[in-house]
């Protein structure tokens, strides 16, 4: 095969100004504003560590905050979420990063999987939102990545490494749930990359990511629009400034804390309700 050869209006058709897929402005608006009201006297009523290289699950009803917390050191954080009364509704990485771009902060939603697809977290705060994109076109908090997982490593090096996030969030689920290991991992799905720093090459458009701008302090903080279920993995790669699925990077615990907002506090507020879409697909 020969190099395809470029049209003469080439450059005219590269010319073309992009339009955006999915204009984000009539998303329903979160009223964050009565979540932060609600959060001033919210008390804390759970806390759970995440062990480095190692996963902990943790729940949170609806109308409840959780905040990740970075301690001790730089650390990455791969976060899962189900909705705790139906594991079939996850998470949806792809569908987010459609709605918000590439990385999220403040006042942007975590969507979840068809055919739900309605908000099942706000973003309340992000102590990183000053960070913005930086000048190789990286950010922090992506949903871009999968998560590092073992069958990676494996048809790039022939490796068997233990603790990537996938193996972590299947163990903590597997834990969390009282089921063999064969029957959580099919539940791990792609995750919201907490406190991680990626963008993507210009010149390749390869993914990247270098060393997590957070220390210890740094939150991201939810408020939950339905009563969810997470996991959360310290993953092996630490601050992922070098590589990740090995021993190599130094790794730190995470911080997980959840709170309870006073009685009364979230007069008006309701759960979204699930997709409107009536399912027929045309027939
Ligand atoms: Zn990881």
């Amino acid at each position: 095969m020969s190099d395809p050869i470029a049209p003469v209006d080439a450059g005219a058709r590269r010319a073309i100004k992009p339009v955006i897929c999915y204009p984000n402005e009539s998303l329903p608006k979160p009223d964050v504003a009565l979540y932060r009201a609600a959060r001033a006297d919210a008390r804390k009523v759970d806390e759970v560590t995440v062990p480095p290289r190692d996963a902990a699950c943790f729940t949170v009803p609806a109308g409840h905050f959780f905040r990740i917390s970075s301690v001790e050191g730089p650390q990455v954080g791969d976060l899962n979420l189900w909705n705790a009364e139906d594991l079939s509704e996850r998470f949806y990485s792809g569908k987010t990063r459609a709605l918000h771009g590439t990385h999220v902060t403040t006042e942007e939603q975590l969507w979840s999987s068809f055919p739900h697809l309605r908000s099942m977290a706000t973003i309340t705060e992000d102590t990183l939102g000053w960070y913005g994109i930086d000048d190789f076109g990286g950010s922090v908090h992506d949903v871009i990545g999968t998560r590092c997982d073992p069958y990676t490593g494996n048809l790039l090096a022939g490796s068997q490494y233990h603790h990537c996030c996938h193996s972590n969030l299947t163990r903590a689920l597997a834990d969390h749930l009282g089921v063999p290991l064969a029957e959580a991992e099919p539940h791990v799905h792609d995750v919201l990359n907490v406190f991680m720093c990626t963008g993507f090459t210009r010149d390749t458009g390869q993914y990247f990511m270098k060393a997590s701008p957070v220390r210890p302090g740094d939150y991201l903080e939810f408020f939950a629009e339905i009563p969810l279920l997470g996991a959360l993995s310290a993953c092996p790669g630490g601050d992922c400034s070098a590589e990740h699925s090995s021993d190599s990077a130094l790794c730190y615990p995470l911080k997980v804390e959840v709170f309870a907002p006073q009685q009364g506090s979230l007069e008006g507020w309701e759960s979204p309700a699930v997709n409107g879409y009536n399912r027929s697909h045309g027939r």
